[in-house]
């Protein structure tokens, strides 16, 4: 179980992102979903965004999208697209899913929810809220409040 750094969490659950409506053109809805959270919408950040965004819920590593980038003919650097990933995640666009030290993932789903991770195959799977059963919640020190509560359960393939 990981449990985020409370004060971040609570910090940034100060101000929720606002969801944008969708037009149907990935390309005006990027730039009004940048423009609603106060990013000017560069060049950069809609190449990404559009990449991120455009194909609904999904977990990505800033190497995939860096890689997914390249191929797409978008010229960034591998530190753009983290400063993008983190930028899209300090201001509510992204939510950030760490598996273990190494491996950070970046959410387009930001609702609440948990995430099994595949051992071995590096796949980050949502878990239906309904079905997660969180124990005794912990009492956060004084001065702080739980803000949220990231579940991942951690599969491997049965042996055959
Ligand atoms: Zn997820």
């Amino acid at each position: 179980m990981i449990f985020t750094n409370v004060a971040e969490a609570t910090e940034r659950l100060a101000s929720p992102a606002p969801r944008t409506v969708l037009t149907g053109c990935p390309w005006q809805d990027v730039k009004a979903m940048l423009r609603e959270v106060g990013l000017r919408p560069t060049r950069q950040r809609m190449a990404l965004g559009w990449i991120l965004f455009a194909k609904g819920d999904r977990h990505i590593t800033a190497e995939m999208l860096y890689e997914e980038a390249t191929k797409a003919k978008v010229p960034v650097s591998l530190a753009t697209v983290y400063n993008t990933l983190h930028q899209f995640t300090d201001v509510g666009l992204l939510r950030q899913v760490a598996v273990d030290g190494s491996k950070t993932y970046f959410d387009t789903n930001v609702s609440q929810h948990h995430h099994f991770f595949v051992e071995g195959e590096n796949a980050l799977l949502d878990i239906p809220d309904a079905d997660v059963v969180v124990g005794k919640t912990p009492v956060a020190p004084a001065g702080y409040e739980i803000a949220r509560i990231d579940v991942v359960v951690r599969l491997r393939r049965k042996a055959p």
